[in-house]
């Protein structure tokens, strides 16, 4: 027995008693034969999106017109059941009307929608055969509308693509990124048609706005299984279209030992590669600034000498931050198949830990004296207070106990500056 979310059953039933059927569909049909719970439910509904809304509010529900030229309307779904209830949490179900897609002239968006209201259509529409199955009402039950094999795909672990997928992929280029993330994101293979397609079509890449080819990028990274989805961009004639100067190939192996990050895992990728190298690949990504630059000094940090002394483990806090056990992890998943260089390292990361622990002082701010301190004790303003501070943050950092006031004053008087 199919079962869904309490909740959808009233509104899927509001449909029927309005004559109009409405179908959960896509991801979350594949999610719960899979057995894993859904993160979202998408309905596709026979009635026009107008009439969509007209149904869902007579009977109470709030509705949101989200993307009427899509067809999609957004039904606030209480999960009391009660559509009228406005003090309960809630669940957002897009409703979107079965449509099918024609002319992609330019390879990214069709040309015209036309809403048929045949579940069918929209079922032709969709990507691949594992994501084009919905569940239908079935007397008191659901049963799975699966026209073109999804369920036996799903069972072999199989990614291929609905219909042609030359025509598919020239339809829509992005569907060349998504037929490997969802791969990597299943486990599955992807069919050999499908594959060769992709092979054929890759160029069509260029024609996807890098917004969304850094979306499903990053998804795979972050997949369950980077390393073959690396391994498949490349193999497919992907990755040129993704990272123009390509990744470090000792950086896709060690991709899997680090936790599922995707800063982590991106300087991982692009580790040993010139800055500013790696600083083009990162730019054609669109990442906020703040996630490019610690990509970046993840990667500088492979020059830092790997030495487990506690004062080693305080200039690493200095120089990488918050970022020192995430730099240290990358290094580490290089670095895996040598024991003795893994070792010092591993209790590199345990000093850093404990010096976070113990919240020790690694920067010119967390001296116990200032620039101000020292001009009230009679030194010249100007670059010498700089070197100053400097000079005692090296005293700190080999011992941490001398960061008080009065011994940092003493250590100043003592040297001749
Ligand atoms: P996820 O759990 O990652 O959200 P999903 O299957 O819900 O997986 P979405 O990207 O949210 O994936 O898309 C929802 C559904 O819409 C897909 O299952 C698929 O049927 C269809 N779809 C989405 N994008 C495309 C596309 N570019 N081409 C064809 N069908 C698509
Ligand atoms: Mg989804």
């Amino acid at each position: 027995m199919i079962s869904v979310p309490a909740f959808l059953i009233p509104l899927l039933s509001l449909f029927n008693a309005h004559g109009e059927r409405a179908y959960p569909v896509g991801g979350c049909v594949r999610d719960t034969l899979m057995g894993v719970p859904p993160h979202d439910w998408d309905v596709a509904v026979t009635s026009s999106p107008e009439a969509t809304m007209e149904i869902c509010r007579a009977s109470g529900y709030r509705v949101i017109p989200t993307g009427l030229k899509h067809g999609t309307v957004t039904v606030l779904v209480p999960h009391s059941g009660d559509p009228a209830d406005r003090e309960g949490s809630y669940e957002l179900i897009e409703c979107t009307t079965c449509r099918t897609e024609g002319g992609y002239t330019d390879g990214r968006h069709p040309d015209e929608v036309s809403f048929t209201g045949r579940i069918e259509d929209d079922l032709s529409r969709r990507d691949f055969t594992v994501n084009a199955m919905a569940f239908m009402p079935d007397g008191e039950d659901l049963a799975v509308l699966d026209l073109f094999g999804g369920q036996d795909d799903l069972q072999n672990g199989i990614i291929r693509a609905v219909g042609d997928p030359d025509t598919r992929f020239a339809e829509d280029a992005l569907r060349l990124m998504r037929a490997v993330r969802f791969a990597v994101k299943l486990g599955f293979v992807i069919e050999e048609n499908t594959c060769a397609a992709i092979n054929r079509r890759a160029a069509g890449l260029a024609r996807i706005s890098r917004e969304r080819i850094s979306d499903e990028f990053q998804k795979i990274l972050v997949s369950p299984e980077p390393e073959r989805g690396v391994r498949m961009l490349t193999d497919l004639g992907l990755l040129p279209h993704i990272l123009p100067h390509g990744i470090s190939p000792e950086g896709m192996g060690a991709l899997s030992s680090l936790p599922a990050d995707f800063t982590a895992r991106a300087a991982c990728l692009l580790w040993g590669q010139a800055a500013d190298k790696a600083d083009e690949n990162l730019a054609g990504l669109r990442l906020p600034n703040a996630e490019r630059k610690d990509i970046l000094a993840i990667i500088c940090s492979a020059a830092m000498e790997i030495k487990a002394t506690p004062r080693k483990a305080r200039e690493w806090r200095h120089y990488k931050g918050d970022l020192t056990l995430t730099a240290l992890a990358v290094r580490r998943a290089h670095i895996r198949n040598r024991p003795e260089e893994a070792g010092e390292l591993d209790a590199l990361a345990e000093l850093v830990k404990s010096s976070i622990a113990r919240n020790e002082p690694v920067c010119i701010s967390d001296l116990d004296i200032n620039g101000k301190d020292l001009i009230a004790l009679g030194f010249k303003p100007g670059r010498l207070l700089q070197d100053i501070l400097c000079d005692l943050l090296e005293v700190v950092w080999n011992d941490p106990a001398k960061n008080f006031r009065e011994k940092l004053i003493q250590e100043a008087l003592k040297r001749k500056y």
